[in-house]
């Protein structure tokens, strides 16, 4: 573990009060303990870390894993409970948005008398907000390969051509470039199904005179790349042509505003408030970014609801989006780091309004 993340973990025991704390889950495994496999537990306490896995993973862990110990169990819940009986831990908290409920209940019943298990779930969400180098490069890497692949099938969008043949070659291409998996089902929305805002690609075939919205992304070293292009394959109508004007807009404004010690629900705010007044508010109803890192959607939201404020290193997308039923749609997203003086974009491809030919 990094000395700063290390810090961070001792300073969320401080805050709470905790003797220790359980890691289940595999995004706050992979940044904490570096093990990269899909079955582990990490348990930190004031006197260091303990990783455990299974024999499947063992090996892998010895070269992965920074922890100062490392165990090998055979029944993932026996093996937690003789380290913290070990360690004498009596106060140990866990992950209480991803840990499943009944292993909470598990934990309880098993654990020694006295002992009790502390759900964390507020304090642990700054834990993965500020990027340090290595993961921007990660993640401008992941979307560098996103961005090299969509050049390459840019081609391919025109008339008669599938959704899911789009999505396929995309993927393909990402692999092919040094992507290790697609970061999310690949969503290829063209015309009326524009509308959808998570319409996953279909055996629609795309027409001219079609927007097309492709959301897509790219997993490099865990991390992840997420982007939105709409792009025009042939003249479009005045309206599609105005609602994208009007998302552009929207989105660049947003991006704008992105610097240090902005609350989030602004810079939402920033984007929403222009869609509105264009006439359009109520055709954009989902937040409009989200963190991306580790994981595709992670913490922090940027949302209308949010509390916090947008800190250095924080990796945050800026999605706006107006999507009208029976018409089409149209969502444009970049990936923005918070930096000192203000954002550095990490996705490549340009925005801007393209025509494709027909
Ligand atoms: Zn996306
Ligand atoms: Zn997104």
């Amino acid at each position: 573990m990094t000395q700063d993340r290390a810090h961070r973990v001792n300073k969320l025991l401080e805050d709470a009060n905790l003797e220790g704390f359980l890691f289940l889950d595999r995004a706050n495994l992979r940044y904490l303990s570096g093990f990269s496999g899909s079955a582990g537990a990490l348990l930190v306490s004031r006197k260091g870390a303990t990783f455990l896995t299974d024999a499947r993973y063992t090996t892998q862990a010895r070269q992965e894993v920074s922890a100062q110990t490392i165990c090998e169990y055979r029944v993932q819940l026996d093996g937690i409970l003789e380290q913290v009986n070990e360690l004498g831990l009596r106060r140990i908290g866990f992950e209480a948005d991803s840990l499943p409920y009944a292993m909470v209940e598990r934990l309880r019943e098993k654990s020694p008398a006295g002992c009790q298990w502390q759900p964390e779930s507020e304090r642990l969400r700054p834990l993965r907000w500020a990027k340090d180098q290595n993961e921007l490069t990660a993640l401008e890497h992941a979307s560098g390969i996103a961005a090299e692949a969509f050049e390459e099938i840019l081609p391919l969008i025109r008339p008669g051509v599938l959704e899911r043949d789009i999505a396929l070659e995309l993927e393909f291409a990402m692999r092919r470039l040094g992507a290790e998996e697609k970061s999310f089902d690949t969503i290829v929305a063209s015309g009326r199904r524009g509308a959808l805002p998570h319409g996953i690609a279909s055996d629609k075939a795309i027409a001219g005179g079609d927007l097309v919205t492709i959301d897509f992304g790219a997993r490099w070293k865990g991390y992840h790349s997420d982007e939105t292009v709409t792009v025009a394959v042939g003249p479009v109508s005045a309206k599609l042509r105005q609602i994208f004007d009007i998302v552009l807009e929207g989105h660049d404004r947003a991006m704008d505003a992105v610097r240090s010690g902005v609350p989030l629900r602004d810079i939402d705010g920033i984007a929403r408030g222009y869609i509105a007044e264009q006439g359009y508010g109520d055709y954009f109803g989902h937040s409009l970014g989200h963190g991306v890192g580790l994981e595709v959607h992670e913490h922090p939201a940027v949302s209308a609801q949010s509390e916090v404020l947008a800190e250095e290193g924080m990796v945050i997308t800026i999605e706006p989006g107006i999507y009208i039923p029976d018409l089409g749609g149209v969502r444009i997203e970049d990936m923005v780091c918070v930096t000192a003086d203000g954002h550095r974009r990490i996705t490549r491809l340009p925005k801007e309004f393209r025509l494709l030919p027909v």
